[in-house]
């Protein structure tokens, strides 16, 4: 990821559905930013203490370059943690640094279908990648939200099937990391052909339960397949990264 430091300015706050905020970000600062070409391009923001700054990873969901504004979009999931209860009251005028962006995804136009899965924390990425599939490309989107009021406008082809998972109320991820968006994830369709996957958020039932469907069950190669965790239920980020070291440690 680029080392690079942006320091943005809040432009505005739109509420896009109970859980997810929309904070765009633009001058001064926006001519710093150098963006990339991949479709889950991320940025580390630097919150809180400039001396000690707490650092978050965050989505780019879009670049507007003629109006010269950056949008990342967050979920609001109470008033634990950094990034979710700044965004939920950040306010024009406020000032933002953050390192990157990064970024290691954009979908394979080489690919028979797409297949595209993931919580609320994901629904930036998986709406670029939507954005971004060419007009009759084939895909199977599965997002898991709480229910139908949490649901967001995704513009998309004829041959894209957006499947909206309600949690209603029903715990997310369970102890083996089952979820309601793994469930539907495996029972729902797999086509044929060379399949190109995209899998992100709660880091158990993504890694523990998904990964493994897609990866070994069906044979995905490594290159066809970007699944990682983005959060885990009951860690900051910061414990978060420590539970992803010791995992990747224990499958090596
Ligand atoms: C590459 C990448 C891209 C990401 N993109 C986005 C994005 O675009 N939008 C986005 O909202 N998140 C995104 N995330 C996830 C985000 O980094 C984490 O959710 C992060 O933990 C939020 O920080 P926080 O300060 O709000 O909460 P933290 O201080 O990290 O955690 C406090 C508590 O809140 C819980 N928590 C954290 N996130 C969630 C959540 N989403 N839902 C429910 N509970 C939660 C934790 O388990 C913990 O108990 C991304 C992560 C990665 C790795």
């Amino acid at each position: 990821m680029a080392r690079r430091i942006t320091t943005l300015t809040v432009a505005r706050r739109e509420q896009l559905s109970p859980s997810l905020v929309r904070v765009v970000f633009g001058d001064p600062g926006f001519g710093e930013f150098e963006p990339n070409d991949f479709t889950d391009a991320y940025v580390k923001l630097l919150l809180g203490d400039s001396e000690a700054p707490t650092m978050r990873t965050y989505t780019v969901r879009s670049v507007d370059p003629d109006r010269r504004e950056i949008a990342i979009d967050f979920v609001v999931h109470g008033d634990e943690g950094v990034a979710g209860p700044w965004a939920a009251r950040a306010e024009a005028g406020e000032q933002l640094s953050m390192l990157g962006p990064g970024g290691a995804y954009r979908p394979r136009s080489d690919a028979d279908w797409h297949l595209l899965a993931g919580d609320e924390s994901a629904i930036p990425a998986i709406s670029a990648a939507v954005e971004a599939l060419d007009s009759d490309a084939v895909a199977r989107v599965y997002i898991e939200i709480e229910d139908a009021a949490h649901e967001v406008p995704i513009d998309h082809g004829p041959k894209v099937d957006v499947i909206w998972v309600h949690r209603a109320g029903a715990d997310g991820t369970g102890e083996a990391g089952e979820s309601p968006l793994s469930r539907a994830v495996l029972a729902g369709d797999w086509l044929p052909g060379q399949v190109h996957a995209f899998v992100h958020g709660e880091a158990q039932t993504v890694m523990h339960v998904i990964r493994p469907y897609i990866r070994r069950t069906r044979g995905v190669g490594a290159e066809w397949a970007s699944i990682s965790g983005y959060w885990r239920r009951g860690r900051n980020e910061e414990s978060f990264r420590a539970w992803k070291r010791d995992l990747a440690v224990a499958e090596q």
